[in-house]
């Protein structure tokens, strides 16, 4: 038996985490439209602003909210139930005060400050980037160093390494710093993107412990990392059949980081349209119907709460406990075909014909029994043997009974010690 940590019996998690540079209304619109269509909810992240002429690097270009047409589109997104995240608050190095403008114009548009940003290139407020970029907490796929070897190898002769730590002049944690938000980062967004990009489609087999917090950097609530399909090239790579599959059999969790802005469509005489091996890509996963296609924030979220939720397994059942100090729904654990188990005084749940039990609710701080029949009969045969009340009555009456006497008969015998002295 093992536990889940998607809802409603689902096998795998997959989201994307779409980085803005390059994206405008026309090369991402129909990406969303095949998203939308194919019940996919992923992350689009924004600018608030263009950036300031001269500053800006070509990659830092594309549309920003300012933009009508573009920020009704962004809108939509959102109402379909999409999540709109951050990408920092424009394309170039931001002040502490620009930071706050930008945060406070994105909660009067989408009602809320954003849960996720993403920070774009070598933007003077970036937090931790030395932390962010270090790929060294990584658990190590190969335990020996030569098959590390020949691993690190492939991975550079097949274009797919993991970033390494440039210098640079990112410094929004010092608060010394006319770029420092770090404050503002931990009172409004929970979570930061680290730099380390993973070449497998299942990015918690490599980094099982996200998202995570790091005492180094208490700025960032906390970090994740994300599988790498940066541009059309990279994306349609990580989403072969082989990964689909490994990541399918392996219960994983895909958080795809790509730029949807990088070659997705191309231009036509009808405008752009979307490549259609990208389409064929994303319809072979959306046709599983035990995927769990939700946006990041919510995915995180969900991994989060399952670093507190602990399976246990004895004799004849298994013990689940929620350390959360909030109740979760829909808890999935996967166990034998059709094994049934009872709950201490309780109802009976029956594993579906994959092995699937679906806890609807675990309330905040509990523990759940689900015995087998054998031990919920003892548990029954234990509470039959238990006296009935009018029994324990009546032995209670002839303890008390007993008692008054034995006090009365001692009381006499000191009385009659004192007469004879
Ligand atoms: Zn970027």
């Amino acid at each position: 038996m093992f536990l889940l940590p998607y809802p409603a019996g689902k096998r795998f998690a997959f989201t994307i985490v779409d980085d803005t540079d390059g994206a405008t209304l026309e090369n991402v619109g129909p990406v969303y439209e095949c998203l939308r269509e194919l019940g996919f909810r992923t992350t689009k992240t924004v600018w608030i602003e263009p950036p300031r002429v001269g500053e800006a690097s070509s990659g830092s270009l594309g549309d920003t909210l300012q933009r009508r047409d573009y920020s009704e589109f962004v809108e939509s997104l959102h109402e379909w139930g999409f999540e709109i995240a951050l990408h920092n608050v424009t394309g170039d190095s931001n002040r502490r005060e620009q930071v706050l403008g930008g945060l406070e114009a994105f909660r009067a548009q989408f009602g809320r400050y954003p849960r996720m940003n993403i920070q774009h290139e070598k933007n003077r407020e970036n937090l931790y980037f030395d932390f962010a970029q270090d790929s060294g907490r990584l658990r190590a796929e190969f335990s020996t160093r030569a098959a590390r070897w020949i691993q690190r190898a492939v991975d550079r002769t097949n274009g797919r390494t993991v970033e390494r730590a440039k210098p640079h002049p990112c410094c929004g944690e010092d608060p010394d710093s006319p770029y420092f938000w770090g404050d503002l980062c931990r009172s409004r967004i929970q979570y930061v993107r680290t730099n380390v990009f993973l070449c497998e489609l299942d990015t918690i087999r490599t980094s099982p412990h996200i998202p995570f917090h790091h005492d180094d950097t208490p700025w960032v609530n906390y970090w994740f990392d994300c599988s790498n399909g940066a541009d059309r090239e990279r994306f349609t790579e990580l989403l072969r059949e082989r990964q689909v599959r490994r990541l399918i059999d392996g219960c994983g969790c895909a958080l795809v980081y790509t730029h949807f802005g990088k070659g997705f469509c191309e231009a036509g005489p009808r405008g752009f349209q979307l490549n259609p091996h990208v389409r064929r890509r994303l319809e072979r996963i959306a046709s599983r119907r035990d995927g769990w296609f939700a946006p990041a924030s919510e995915v995180l979220d969900r991994l989060l709460a399952f670093h507190k939720v602990l399976l246990g397994g004895f004799p004849g059942g298994m013990l689940v406990e929620n350390g959360n100090p909030y109740p979760l729904r829909s808890v999935t654990i996967w166990d034998a075909p059709r094994r049934r188990y009872w709950l201490v005084g309780g109802s009976e749940i029956e594993a579906d014909e994959e092995g699937r039990i679906v806890l609807p609710t675990l309330s905040a701080g509990s523990r759940m029994a689900l015995v087998g029949r054998d031990v919920c009969r003892q548990a029954s045969r234990w509470n039959e043997d238990s006296p009935p009340g009018w029994r324990k009555d009546i032995g209670m009456l002839a303890n008390k009974a007993f008692e008054r006497l034995y006090a009365k008969l001692c009381h006499r015998r000191a009385w009659r010690v004192r007469e004879e002295s």
